[in-house]
């Protein structure tokens, strides 16, 4: 896994809470890129992200995701390093709303991710809680279950958020 030093060579801004060995990174925000940071932050402190290993996480504004994809996650093993780490792309055509929501969904499945539930093993094969699932593609998007668990949560993970920054 090489892609993630380049990004963090590029990062603008790094959060990290000690003992939790989380370190959330942004790029591509511009002014927002702190407040991404922070947002982020938040769906994870909502989610109780527990990682075992120091886990990294890049938020990024992709310009060149298809109009149907609103955001998207992979992972990256370093066993040398014991060091897991993540990258959210953002689809940058969405309006801040749909942005915020693509993003507290997306942190759904870096959590299912830090807890061991989801890997993804190649584009058409996962693991969920253990089991192999072969042909994802053969289960309609939204009746998978760590899709399933993100569309659940995202909207009142959005609104928590909107609500902290409103005061
Ligand atoms: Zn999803």
């Amino acid at each position: 896994m090489n892609w993630i030093f380049s990004f963090l060579a590029a990062a603008l801004i790094c959060s990290s809470a000690a003992g939790r060995q989380l370190s959330i990174y942004s790029t591509g925000f511009g002014d927002n890129a702190e407040q991404i940071i922070e947002q982020a932050r938040f769906y994870a402190d909502e989610l109780n992200i527990a990682s075992g290993q120091p886990l990294i996480v890049m938020v990024m504004l992709s310009h060149n995701l298809p109009d149907n994809i609103s955001g998207m996650m992979v992972h990256g093993e370093n066993e040398v390093l014991e060091m897991r780490n993540v990258m959210i792309k953002l689809n940058a055509a969405l309006p801040t709303d749909d942005l915020n929501r693509a993003l507290a969904h997306e942190m759904v499945h870096v959590v299912q991710y830090a807890r061991g539930d989801l890997m993804r093993i190649n584009n058409t094969m996962f693991r969920w809680q253990g089991q192999l699932i072969f042909d994802s593609a053969s289960i309609p998007y939204r009746q998978r279950k760590w899709e399933k668990e993100a569309f659940s949560k995202e909207e009142e993970l959005k609104k928590g958020y909107k609500k902290l920054i409103s005061h």
